[in-house]
C-alpha cells in the first residue's frame, strides 16, 4: 500500500508494495513507542546500531553537555577534546598495532577511507597496487566502493558496470574452510604483487544473512595477508562493540588488522559515525614533507564533536556497567533457546556467534523465498516485536538491556512462526 501523504523516500523500501511506516515518537531501553500507543520490542538494535538500550542516560547526559558546549568546529588544522578522548580510549582497546584515528560519518565511509589509506599507501610507497580481494557474501556498504567489494546482486545490479573488479574468496562455510584458504593462496602466488588489501567481515557476515565462521579461519586468512605483505582490512562496523561475544570480532582469532571500520555501535547508536582506525606502518606513509602524499579525504562534519562525546559516553558504560555479563547472559540464553529448533522441518541451520543468533528456515523455491521475509516481519510487528529478516534468515541481535523474559518473548514468536510459514 503506497503511503502517498508523506514526502519521505524510506531506505531499502519498495513504496508501492510496504505498509505506510510505523511513527515512533520515543524509546527506552529495548523498546520503541509509537504515536498511537503501541510499545515495540527493538530485538535488531535498530538495524544494529545501539548497543546499551535506547536513551541511556549517561550518553543522553553526555550529548547534552557537549551541545550546549561546542557542537562542530572544523576538523583539518583544529581538534578538541572528545575525539582526542575518543582515539586514546578507542587504541587502548584496539587490536595491538593499531595507532591512529581517522573519523568520518558512517560504516560506508569507514571503508572507503580504509580501502583509500590502503591504496594510497601503496602509492605513496612507489609500487602502486588497485586490486582488493573480498569474500562472498560480504556487505561493506552501499557507496560505490563500498559496493564494488560487496556480493553483487539486485541491490547493486543498476551500478555492476561501474563498480571496480574485486577479487573474491568463497565464504568458509562449516565443512570448506580449506576451499577458502586455497583460493586466498593460490590468488596470492599468482600475483603476489598486484594486491593492494584483503577485506572482511571478522566471524560473522552480517547483511549476507548472519552467516559465521570459525575464528581460526580469520586467523589463517590473516596469516597468509602478513605472509604476502597485503593489507587486512577489518570491516567491525557490525560486529564491533560486543556483538560477537568479545568487544571486537578480531579479538577470537587473535588477529591484528592493519586498517580496522567501525560504526554502528560506535555511539551506542545514538549519532552517525565512523572511524578508521590504521597502523603506524600505513599512516607513515603519508607523513612527509611532500604534499603530495597527503591523505587527501574528509567530509564536511568529520570529527563531530557530539557525535565523540557520545562515543567516549558509550564506552564509559563499558567501564561503569557490567557490559561483558550481560553479553555473556544473552549468549548462554541463545545456546539454551536455539537448541530445540535444531532439527525442526523446518529449519536448515540454527547457530550464535555472541549475542548475534542466526534460525535460517528451509525454502522450498525463490519465489517463496522472495515473499517470505516480509510476511514473517509483518507477523511479528503484529506482536509488537521488531525482526527483520533477510531473506529466509531469521536473527535476534538485541541491544545488552535485553532480559532473559523478553529473549523468551521473542523465540516464542519465532516459533510460532514456523508454523505460519509452512501454510
Ligand atoms: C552496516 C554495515 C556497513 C555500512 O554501514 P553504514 O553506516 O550503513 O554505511 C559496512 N559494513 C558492515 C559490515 C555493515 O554491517
Amino acid at each position: 500500500m503506497a503511503d502517498s501523504t508523506s514526502p519521505v523516500w524510506h531506505p531499502f523500501t519498495q513504496h508501492a508494495l510496504t505498509e505506510p511506516p510505523l511513527n515512533i515518537v520515543r524509546a527506552e531501553g529495548a523498546y520503541l513507542n509509537t504515536q498511537d500507543g503501541r510499545t515495540i520490542l527493538d530485538a535488531i538494535s535498530s538495524w544494529w546500531v545501539n548497543t546499551h538500550g535506547h536513551g541511556h542516560p549517561h550518553i543522553v547526559q553526555a550529548i547534552r553537555n557537549q551541545a550546549a558546549l561546542l557542537e562542530q568546529v572544523i576538523f583539518a588544522g583544529f581538534t578538541h577534546e572528545p575525539a582526542e578522548q575518543l582515539a586514546r580510549k578507542l587504541l587502548a582497546l584496539a587490536p595491538k598495532g593499531l595507532a591512529h584515528v581517522f573519523f568520518s560519518d558512517s560504516g560506508s565511509t569507514s571503508v572507503e577511507v580504509a580501502i583509500k589509506m590502503a591504496v594510497g599507501c601503496w602509492h605513496n610507497r612507489g609500487h602502486p597496487r588497485h586490486r582488493i580481494i573480498a569474500m562472498e557474501h560480504a556487505y561493506h556498504g552501499d557507496m560505490f566502493g563500498a559496493m564494488a567489494v560487496g556480493q553483487r546482486g539486485i541491490f547493486n545490479a543498476p551500478y555492476d558496470p561501474m563498480l571496480f573488479d574485486v577479487a573474491r574468496i568463497p565464504f568458509p562455510a562449516r565443512g570448506s574452510e580449506e576451499r577458502t584458504i586455497d583460493t586466498l593462496a593460490a590468488l596470492l602466488r599468482e600475483s603476489p604483487d598486484s594486491f593492494a588489501a584483503l577485506i572482511v567481515e571478522p566471524l560473522v557476515l552480517g547483511a549476507g544473512g548472519m552467516k559465521m565462521y570459525r575464528p581460526d579461519v580469520l586467523s589463517q586468512i590473516a596469516a597468509w595477508c602478513r605472509h604476502y605483505g597485503i593489507f587486512l582490512i577489518a570491516d567491525e562496523v557490525m560486529t564491533g562493540f560486543g556483538r560477537t561475544g568479545t568487544l571486537f570480532a578480531c579479538e577470537q582469532g587473535g588477529v591484528a588488522p592493519d586498517l580496522m571500520c567501525l560504526s554502528k555501535g560506535l555511539t551506542g547508536g545514538f549519532l552517525p559515525m565512523g572511524v578508521t582506525l590504521a597502523t603506524a606502518e600505513i599512516y607513515d606513509s603519508f607523513y612527509s614533507t611532500d604534499r603530495t602524499k597527503t591523505f587527501f579525504h574528509s567530509s564536511s562534519y568529520t570529527g563531530n564533536a557530539i557525535a565523540c562525546a557520545a562515543a567516549v559516553a558509550n564506552l564509559e558504560v563499558w567501564e561503569r556497567e557490567p557490559v561483558a555479563e550481560r553479553i555473556q547472559a544473552i549468549a548462554e540464553h541463545h545456546v539454551q533457546a536455539l537448541a530445540p529448533f535444531r532439527g525442526r522441518a523446518e529449519v536448515a541451520d540454527a547457530r550464535q556467534t555472541g549475542t548475534i543468533a542466526a534460525i535460517e528456515l528451509r525454502v522450498p523455491d525463490a519465489g517463496y523465498l522472495a515473499t517470505l521475509g516480509p510476511k514473517l516481519n509483518a507477523f511479528y510487528l503484529e506482536q509488537d516485536i521488531l525482526l527483520r529478516s533477510l531473506g529466509n534468515v531469521v536473527y535476534l541481535l538485541p541491544p545488552y538491556c535485553v532480559r532473559a523474559g523478553e529473549l523468551d518473548r521473542i523465540y516464542g514468536a519465532i516459533d510460532a512462526s514456523l508454523s505460519f510459514v509452512r501454510v
